[in-house]
């Protein structure tokens, strides 16, 4: 048996304890916060969509950033364990919905916090609230002649040090820091000789280039397909729904292609998003469908054509953007003016500016190398029994439960690889 000391009690964490309890080693939380979880709190928007029921193959695709490092965590605790933990171990019902998003049956987030906290008391894991760890401290290894290091302890803010064997590193990203999430493990991992990659805001609204997008604020988008392109090539593209705002573009569609994107936009490249506001229609139908169209309004101007075409919000930008005069009457719009219509219609394009901050992502990517960390233990190569878990790793997936699994399958996977 063995004394660990986990860092941050957030998803990664907690499994991370339930992990190293089961197996018989004495287990302590330190959280920054006054409560566990407080990041849990808010996920699927109070809901939490705490794992994704779909197949593997669904589950790694699904995963943006290094999917390969994560295959042994997903088989050592899988997403129908995580189901089957929280319905029997933790008392916990949960449903499956629409895309095979798991939620408690009670669709409460407080439900998947009590549940896991009763679990860790029973399993008699000693939780430190309010406790911020400052430092991560270290020992030479004495019977190694490389020069190699293991974790003897932490050091709290208020200068304590508590000797441990091992330390798992749960402190999650660098989004939402009122969370608590405010970068402290890439500070331990850099200050103990690991490499951490650019972090960057994902899953994140994007603000446009364009002044005139903030007067469709509100409008939304259900059936639409979006392509995000960089120097004409196409990066990412999702059919589904999106949503204007103040600042630029928003909705589901949106934050995944930030995922793939959110690089690029560092780099200063430019991003152009193209908008297909008519998927289900090849160019030639929707010309066809436009002639319909004009030819029951024939004697009408242009600016009073496209109402059953486009949403109301959009139709002002549409007919500037056409180049069209608003008063030519319909009867007198030539052949090329209706292609280009058409190709607008086709092919809306926002040019992105920046993302928004990382206030307002709902995951970070970047973090620990994963380079740095045994994919089969979560121990890290440099360190001797110091293990990495949960968002302060270089992984991160779409929406949909997705990155809640990830928390639970690396925290888990460390926990039970903790040495005795
Ligand atoms: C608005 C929002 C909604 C989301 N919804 C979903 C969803 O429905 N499904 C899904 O799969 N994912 C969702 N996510 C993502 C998911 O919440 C995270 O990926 C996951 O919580 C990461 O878990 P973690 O344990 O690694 O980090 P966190 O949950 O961030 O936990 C880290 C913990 O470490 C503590 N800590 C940090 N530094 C220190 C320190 N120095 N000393 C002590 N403690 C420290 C923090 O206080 C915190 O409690 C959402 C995220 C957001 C922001």
């Amino acid at each position: 048996m063995s004394n660990v000391i986990i860092i941050g009690g957030g998803a990664a964490g907690m499994m991370a304890a339930i992990g190293a309890a089961t197996c018989g080693h004495e287990v302590h939380i330190f959280e920054k916060n006054e409560k566990l979880g407080k990041k849990i709190y808010i996920t699927g928007k109070g809901r939490c969509n705490v794992t994704n029921a779909s197949d593997m193959d669904v589950l790694l695709k699904n995963i943006v950033t290094n999917p390969k490092f994560m295959y042994s965590a997903l088989y050592t605790l899988s997403n129908d364990t995580v189901i089957q933990m929280f319905n029997e171990d933790m008392n916990v019902p949960i449903k499956i919905e629409r895309g095979n998003r798991a939620f408690p049956v009670s669709d409460k987030s407080s439900d998947i916090i009590m549940g896991l906290t009763r679990r860790l008391r029973e399993l008699g894991v000693n939780i430190h609230l309010g406790e911020e760890v400052k430092d991560i401290i270290t020992e030479n290894v004495t019977d190694d002649t490389q020069g190699k290091k293991r974790v003897s302890g932490i050091k709290l803010k208020d200068g304590e040090i508590i000797k441990c064997d091992s330390v798992i590193i749960a402190t999650g990203g660098y989004s939402y820091q009122t969370t608590g999430s405010n970068g402290d493990g890439y500070r331990f991992a850099k200050n103990t000789g690991h490499n951490v990659t650019d972090i960057l805001p994902a899953l994140v609204p994007l603000n446009a280039k364009e002044e005139y997008i903030k007067d469709l604020q509100g409008l939304s988008l259900k059936n639409v397909e979006v392509s995000f392109v960089c120097k004409n090539k196409k990066i990412y593209s999702e059919f589904g729904e999106m949503l204007f705002t103040h600042f630029g573009v928003s909705g589901p569609i949106i934050l995944s292609g930030s995922s793939y994107v959110s690089k690029y936009i560092k780099r200063g490249e430019q991003i152009s998003i193209n908008i297909d506001l008519k998927p289900a229609l090849s160019e030639s139908e929707l010309d066809d469908r436009i002639l319909r169209d004009f030819a029951e309004v024939i004697n009408k101007d242009f600016a009073n054509s496209l109402n059953k075409l486009l949403p109301t919000k959009m139709i002002p930008i549409i007919i500037a953007l056409s180049g069209i005069e608003p008063h030519k009457k319909v009867n007198e719009i030539t052949k090329e003016e209706r292609l280009g219509l058409v190709r607008l219609i086709k092919q809306f394009t926002v040019n992105v500016a920046s993302t928004r901050s990382f206030n307002e992502a709902i995951i970070t990517q970047g973090g620990v190398s994963v380079k740095d960390v045994n994919p089969g233990t979560m121990e890290s190569k440099h360190i001797d029994n110091l293990y990495f878990a949960g968002e302060v790793l270089d992984v991160d997936a779409l929406t949909g439960g997705y990155n809640l699994q990830i928390a639970w399958s690396t925290g888990y996977l460390a926990g039970i690889s903790v040495k005795s």
